[in-house]
């Protein structure tokens, strides 16, 4: 492969790689490239649920998925194309917790949601019932219902980055390996591929998942491992899950199960826990075991008594790039000049993407952010100022 003159390499071409992509395009008008071994979206992003909140206990989180709510309202404008679409569902968002720990978790959150101006509601179990008629609430001390939310595909808004970051010159090499990182002394030059060496000033680090690639390369320790989730869709023609009913956060099941409409007829749930810790990062699917089918069928069937009959239509494996508090790492490595990453979304990543590529766009153009990005730094982890809230760390965060 010849040496394409760049400003900027990113590697890795997920929701996150493309929105950092098209945010220096559009933001700093510079020669991106960026290059990824499989192709567009391909990745952990193909895995998404594609859920969209603010609900987050961590202030800076809400900050981020209001900016990037707001950019998937309006996903066309907001990208400059007329023909691009988020697949946006904006049913809204429901989350109940029963008596305990997990209702005063999210008390918190949701007066410090509302304080930051997001508009939440405080329902009681009638209308919460009204909103999401297949569930019953009779065990729910405190629910909330934010109607700036919904699910959105992932594939859809990587794609969509993507073909406008193109449109402002970005060149995507798909199917190209990193396999180094190009040196002088302590900055960072360009990248290694297979097909040869590719310049450039500065170099980004989107890989989710392969991130500790990085840690070889550089020496230094990237707190992140590999985490794989289930994802099931259930059906029941009693009850079907239209995509007129919000997601539902069920802080009372063992699971902390998320529920959301799939297909307009599905139920889409999955856990809220911790997964299977894999040894090395790999995105094929898994098997599932039948007990795991039936102990998350027995928690759906206990919150949606019609869901008791319900049949497995499908179900898919996916894997989360878990950091030692559930949040993600933005931002420069200290030691390393010419180098930013931007990984470890412990599956709550898409939501954030637009103004994640954004602030990490800012970072590297040296750009004031809107959002702070220090709490986000890898340093934190050293200095001990862990990013977490309210719900401690786990994916809701
Ligand atoms: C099952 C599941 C459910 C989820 N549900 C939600 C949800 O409901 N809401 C939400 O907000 N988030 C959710 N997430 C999280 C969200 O989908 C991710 O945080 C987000 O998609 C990550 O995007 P990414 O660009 O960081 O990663 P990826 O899409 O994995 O992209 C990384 C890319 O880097 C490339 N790459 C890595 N190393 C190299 C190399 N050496 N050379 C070249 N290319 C390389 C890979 O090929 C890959 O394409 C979920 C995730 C999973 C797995």
């Amino acid at each position: 492969m010849s040496d394409p003159a760049a400003d900027v390499i990113v590697i890795g071409a997920g929701v996150i790689g493309c929105s950092i992509a098209f945010h220096l395009a559009t933001l700093g008008r510079l020669r991106v490239h960026v290059v990824d071994r499989l192709t567009i979206g391909a990745g952990t992003s193909a895995q998404s649920s594609g859920i969209l909140r603010t609900h987050y206990s961590v202030p800076q989180n809400v900050e981020l998925a209001r900016r990037s709510f707001a950019a998937f309202e309006r996903f066309a404008e907001y990208v400059g194309d007329d023909e691009a679409d988020a697949g946006l569902v904006r049913c809204g968002y429901l989350i109940a917790a029963p008596e305990g720990p997990r209702r005063a978790a999210l008390q918190t959150a949701l007066a410090q949601q509302q304080a930051t101006g997001v508009p939440v509601q405080l329902l009681g179990a009638r209308e919460a019932a009204e909103r999401l008629p297949i569930a019953r609430f009779d065990d729910a001390a405190l629910i909330g219902f934010e109607p700036e939310a919904g699910f959105a595909d992932a594939y859809l808004v990587a794609s969509g980055f993507a073909r406008a970051a193109r449109r402002h010159g970005t060149r995507f090499h798909e199917g190209v390996a990193v396999e180094g990182l190009l040196r002088e002394g302590s900055r960072v030059t360009g990248v290694l591929t297979a097909q040869g060496p590719m310049h450039a000033g500065l170099v980004i680090s989107a890989q989710n998942i392969w991130t500790p690639e990085l840690q070889a390369w550089t020496g230094i320790a990237m707190p992140v491992y590999p985490e794989r989730h289930r994802v099931f869709a259930f059906e029941t023609p009693a009850a079907p899950y239209t995509q007129a009913m919000p997601v539902y956060k069920d802080l009372g099941s063992p699971g902390m199960l998320y529920c959301r409409s799939y297909g307009g007829r599905q139920m889409l749930v999955s856990e809220g826990i911790a997964g299977e810790r894999l040894a090395a990062p790999e995105i094929e699917q898994a098997d599932i075991p039948m007990d795991a089918v039936l102990e998350v069928g027995e928690q759906v069937a206990a919150r949606f008594p019609a869901y008791a009959e319900a049949g497995l239509a499908s179900s898919w494996t996916g894997v989360y790039d878990v950091t030692p508090d559930w949040n993600p790492v933005l931002g420069a490595v200290p030691g390393v000049e010419g180098l930013l990453v931007a990984f470890g979304f412990s599956g709550h990543g898409f939501k954030l993407s637009p103004a994640v590529g954004r602030l990490v766009a800012q970072l590297a153009l040296a750009q004031p952010t809107e959002v702070a990005a220090d709490p986000y730094a890898i340093e934190r982890f050293a200095q001990g100022r862990l990013l977490t809230g309210a719900y401690g760390a786990g994916a809701v965060s």
